[in-house]
């Protein structure tokens, strides 16, 4: 970038890189950044290396943690006997919000997407077959978003998981179509995994 020193222009090019961040906002947020008191700026760049150092998969579920097994999957009060897949680590945290499911979890860490060139190997599928397994369970419930990945994810692990002889469900879609899990309020959430339906 001309006319911009070196450091600033780095600064912007590594906000630019964020999900939802133009250039215009990543701008913004590298001025944001340099007006800051330097032990502000220190504390903000602390926190990422922080939570990039001591943040890892659980190695049951998939779940970001700083233990593993997560609290969640070393829960003995929680159902054992369930699974409800998801997304993303912010979609356990929206159904965690709403206090109403007490079985565990698995986050696949992405969709299935042709067109993005993402393949089932590169979601983590394998660590779910692994699952069924190993633990006593009675249901899977796929709770990938409702949009056209989200459905094609859950119409590929039916298709594995059936043969295996697991009962698995589809959570209902009171969530709005091509909208993500993390967004839906807790009484629409709640309304789904109610109304799931058979696969
Ligand atoms: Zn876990």
């Amino acid at each position: 970038m001309s006319g911009i020193p070196q450091a600033i222009g780095e600064l912007i090019q590594e906000f630019s890189r964020l999900p939802g961040i133009g250039k215009k906002t990543a701008q913004r947020l590298a001025y944001y950044v340099l007006d800051m008191e330097l032990e502000e700026a220190l504390g903000l760049a602390k926190a990422i290396v922080h939570a990039k150092e001591t943040i890892r998969y659980c190695d049951i579920c998939m779940n970001l943690t700083e233990t593993s097994p997560c609290s969640i999957c070393s829960d003995v009060k929680r159902d054992e006997t369930k699974i409800l897949v998801v997304e993303q680590p912010r979609d356990v945290l929206a159904l965690e919000r709403m206090r109403e499911y007490r079985g565990k979890y698995h986050v696949l860490h992405g969709h299935i997407s042709p067109m993005e060139g993402i393949g089932p190997d590169e979601i983590r599928i394998q660590e779910l077959l692994k699952r069924v397994d190993t633990e006593p369970l009675e249901e899977i419930i796929l709770a990938t978003n409702p949009t056209v990945e989200g459905e094609a994810t859950a119409m590929y692990l039916a298709r594995l998981l059936k043969p295996l002889g697991v009962h698995t469900t589809r959570i209902a879609h009171g969530i709005p179509v091509g909208g993500d899990l993390e967004f839906a309020d807790e009484v629409t959430l709640s309304k789904a995994l109610e109304n799931r339906r058979d696969m």
